[in-house]
């Protein structure tokens, strides 16, 4: 049994989301908190919320996975830019709280000249101020591919924004394969390798969620284009051994690849046929 879906709109509420991941095949989903550009979020709709939750049970869906807006920089040079995506993050705890024991993943941010200290410090210095004892959320740091001054395109970087979080079992890492291969890891030659070298830094414990894309550009090219499954530079073949590897079994695989609904299911069954049997 694998956990696998793709990103669908919360436009039509959440109960609706969770009836088309169903129609695709798939058993866990990721969505936007809000517009993923930024801006106001809906109000919940507590009868379409108490649905959802009855409708996830009944059809064992596994952990979901929302995404924070691209807009979020919580270490922007920027202070208003920084305080408004402080402001998100902190809006968005509270209303993942009813979504109990979700996961929630964010892009860490780019420094933009201050430096990777600098803003490593600054994205932890946020997270410090929304996170309470007795959240359900986890927060997921995204492996990043590395662009410009993309904070988490290292383990190193990753393990150094944990550090310096004081309440750091609410936050874990999701594994991008597009960004992880961008930035350099060469997880079509030597999966066992990258995975031995994330749990040395970070540690496996940490992984809690793999984004499922293949990649527009070859290894270390730092640039962030996903292409569909089997259709990139990483290849089906070594997108079957992620999907097969023992220490990612359980977690959450989410597509991001740039498909329509007729790509996804499809995508969707490919990979539930290369699990069989585990
Ligand atoms: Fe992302
Ligand atoms: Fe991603
Ligand atoms: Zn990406």
């Amino acid at each position: 049994m694998i956990y696998i879906g793709n990103h669908l709109s919360v436009s039509k509420g959440y109960l609706a989301m969770g009836k088309q991941e169903t129609k695709l095949g798939g058993n866990t989903f990721a969505f936007f908190t809000r517009n993923p550009r930024g801006g106001k979020a809906k109000q919940i709709d507590e009868k379409d919320l108490e649905d959802f939750h009855a409708y996830l049970a009944e059809n064992q869906f596994g952990t979901l996975v929302a995404h924070a807006p691209y807009t979020m920089n919580l270490c922007s040079a920027k202070e208003d830019v920084r305080s408004f995506s402080l402001e998100m993050l902190a809006d968005d705890m509270e209303r993942m709280q009813q979504i109990q024991h979700s996961y929630y993943n964010f892009h860490p941010g780019s420094h933009v000249g201050q430096g990777t200290e600098k803003g490593i410090a600054l994205i932890a210095d946020a997270l410090n101020q929304v996170l309470k004892p007795g959240h359900t959320t986890t927060i997921l740091l995204e492996t990043m591919a590395g662009k410009g001054s993309e904070i988490g395109g290292r383990f190193e970087e990753l393990r150094a924004i944990l550090d310096q979080i004081n309440l750091s079992d609410q936050v874990g890492v999701c594994f991008d394969t597009c960004h992880v291969w961008d930035g350099g890891y060469d997880i079509v030659g030597n999966l066992d390798g990258v995975l031995e070298e994330f749990d040395r830094i970070i540690g496996l414990d940490k992984l809690y969620a793999v984004h499922l894309n293949d990649s527009m550009n070859p290894r270390g090219s730092h640039k962030d284009r996903h292409q569909k499954i089997g259709e990139g530079e990483i290849g089906a073949e070594a997108l079957k051994r992620v999907v097969n590897h023992p220490a990612l079994q359980d977690k959450p695989f989410i597509l991001e690849t740039p498909n329509d609904d007729t790509g996804y299911a499809k995508e969707i069954a490919l990979v539930q046929e290369w699990n069989l049997g585990r």
